[in-house]
């Protein structure tokens, strides 16, 4: 149930309004937009009596009841205003959402070693990237695959973001871990393995990290908000989703199937940020420009793209991996698909260089 507060209220009756809540059995939560605040109301909502609540204040405009089993997370419970996810770097803010220009971020799968690592953040920086991906954890179908090299890894990662200024998106497997991998990462990463792990959303939650959260190779759309709400319920409202492929009868030709028609429908359901992953969502390099592209177009507001200085000798996803100057080239493409859609960024390099040969 939101609790929708008249423009122009003053601050002074919304906390009234919000300490008259807080005396019944429900969790009163401000939202200030950019043209009203709003105030969620979560826990046992179904005995409240919407009309009891609007004598509360005459400045209440209205009292709506949110339908859906996911509340934090629905478009209502922030009155349909977009939710900014706000990632400090050593380079500054990243801002994630539908009013930002799209966030690139890539890197390889695995950290390998600090030559690969530092040389692939840097490519990617000059390629206009924001943030370093790279798996330290690593999920791996087979217990005899690379499982990463762990926390050396996460300090090969400390060394990147300090040579290059980029942020660090990096996957936490396991709760035991989870204060290791915060240290380093400015967004920790839950797999699609680890989806509907709800332990671990519990404990991401608990921290004060964005939290990339990718879509379970199996999990409905409903599914996926009400893992996001997990977090969000656990106090951590910074939640991006990612869209990474969902396991279809198709296999032979993608590894998965992307639902980029995932994006407008997210957008009818949920304030939250959307990445897109066409690494994963393809399983194949030579797929990843058109689907990257393909996201953009439909509305993606960031996207994470897997590159390594040598694919053939990748320790894992290869076969999906682009090389630096193919990922050059794909920023170039993607530049003219987010100039037409108004989401580019002026300030990234190649955009730039870009915009010197149109
Ligand atoms: C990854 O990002 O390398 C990864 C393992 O992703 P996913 O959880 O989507 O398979
Ligand atoms: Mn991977």
């Amino acid at each position: 149930m939101i609790v929708v507060m008249k423009t122009d209220t003053p601050s002074s009756e919304v906390d009234r309004t919000i300490q008259e809540l807080g005396s019944w059995s429900i969790t009163p939560e401000k939202i200030v937009g950019k043209h009203k605040v709003v105030i969620g109301l979560v826990g046992d909502t179904a005995t409240l009596n919407p009309e009891k609540i609007q004598q509360l204040s005459p400045f209440i405009e209205k009292v709506v009841n949110i339908d859906k089993p996911f509340k934090r997370a629905s478009l209502e419970f922030r009155h349909g205003e977009p939710t900014e996810v706000l990632v400090s770097t050593p380079d500054g803010i990243v801002a994630f959402g539908q009013n930002h220009p799209i966030v690139s971020i890539a890197g390889p799968c695995s950290v390998e070693n600090e030559e690969m690592i530092v040389e692939t953040a840097r490519r990617v920086k000059a390629a206009g990237a924001k943030l370093l991906r790279g798996g330290a954890y690593k999920p791996r179908t087979s217990p005899y695959s690379f499982q990463g090299h762990g926390e050396s890894a996460l300090a090969l990662l400390a060394k990147a973001r300090e040579a290059t200024g980029l942020g660090i998106i990096t996957e936490v497997m396991d709760a035991g871990e989870l204060a290791q991998v915060a240290e380093v990462a400015d967004i920790i990463q839950v797999g699609a393995r680890n989806m509907q792990n709800f332990s671990l959303l519990k404990q991401v939650g608990a921290t004060n990290k964005p939290v990339l959260l990718k879509r379970g190779m199996a999990a409905t759309i409903e599914d996926w908000l009400m893992a996001a709400e997990y977090i969000m319920a656990a106090g951590n409202p910074n939640v991006i989703l990612c869209e990474r492929g969902i396991r279809t009868f198709d296999r032979k030709y993608t590894r998965n199937t992307l639902d980029l028609a995932a994006i407008p429908v997210l957008r009818t359901l949920t304030h939250l940020p959307i990445m897109i992953d066409p690494s994963h969502g393809t399983g194949w390099s030579q797929y990843v420009p058109t689907m990257a592209m393909a996201a953009i177009a439909a509305g993606a507001d960031s996207l994470m793209i897997e590159v390594h200085p040598n694919p053939a000798k990748a320790l894992s996803d290869g076969p999906q991996s682009l090389t630096p100057e193919q990922y050059d080239q794909l920023m170039r493409q993607m530049a003219v698909i987010g100039q037409a859609v108004g989401r580019w960024s002026s300030k990234s390099s190649l955009s730039l260089a870009y915009s010197g040969v149109a």
